[in-house]
């Protein structure tokens, strides 16, 4: 068999591993947590949302946050049935966010819904050190609860869970839905925002072959546990 000598062959391989454009943009609730939150390069979420990942720059497959955190969840969970309540495990919530089929998911890691006090309870459990994006995700999970049916006339709080430490969340400010709004509408967009190659690409997992000014070796910093699992 010839080999083509005009680069034909090495273009299709690389297009073969190009992410590909979903039908309609998808917004994890973690990558917008990130985006509210200040994430420099705001490209990696946007192009998250319109395009499906076929090769990953990063597999962060370390077992022992993941260990931690199942145990951090099964432990709440225990306790939230010894007080007898009915922990629901990993609740998907579904947003639709416009009419040409742009949806919002996540998944809160336990919610409970007690129909004596009528209060439902977002349950976020995190085993990194402390950070301002952990209260965002469950002020997101609370403001999502409030589109369902289900949840509409209940008070809805949250709870971020550290291995030694509660942070209660009672309400979500008072502009928080515009400020959910603007940052949707930048991640839906059809125009990117600004793309900052820097530090942060290493916990990125758009590899060069979607992002050619991914910088590889750059300066270690924390890893967090929603770091991994996108794409
Ligand atoms: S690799 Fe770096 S520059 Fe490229 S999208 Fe990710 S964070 Fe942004």
């Amino acid at each position: 068999m010839s080999t083509p000598t005009d680069g034909t062959a090495m273009v299709s391989i690389t297009d073969s591993r190009k992410a590909k454009p979903r039908e309609s943009p998808f917004i994890w609730v973690t990558w917008l947590a990130d985006l509210m939150a200040g994430a420099r390069c705001q490209w990696r979420y946007w192009f998250l949302t319109h395009n499906q990942l076929k090769e990953k720059a990063n597999e962060f497959d370390d077992p022992t946050f993941q260990i931690r955190h199942s145990r951090l969840v099964t432990e709440l969970e225990q306790e939230l049935r010894d007080q007898g309540l009915n922990p629901e495990i990993e609740y998907e919530v579904r947003v639709p966010l416009d009419k040409r089929g742009a949806e919002l998911k996540g998944s809160i890691d336990c919610l409970t819904d007690d129909e004596t006090s009528q209060i439902a309870t977002v349950w976020e459990c995190k085993t990194v050190e402390k950070k301002q994006k952990h209260a965002l995700q469950t002020w997101l999970y609370m403001y999502l609860l409030t589109k369902r049916a289900r949840f509409r006339d209940k008070g809805i709080r949250g709870m971020v869970v550290y291995p030694r430490e509660r942070l209660p969340h009672r309400s979500i400010p008072d502009d928080f839905p515009s400020q959910v709004d603007f940052f949707e509408q930048l991640l839906v967009a059809d125009r990117p925002p600004r793309k900052v190659p820097g530090s942060d690409c290493r916990f990125c997992p758009i590899s060069l072959v979607d992002c050619p000014e991914r910088q590889e070796h750059s300066d270690h910093d924390a890893l967090d546990e929603d770091d991994g699992g996108e794409r």
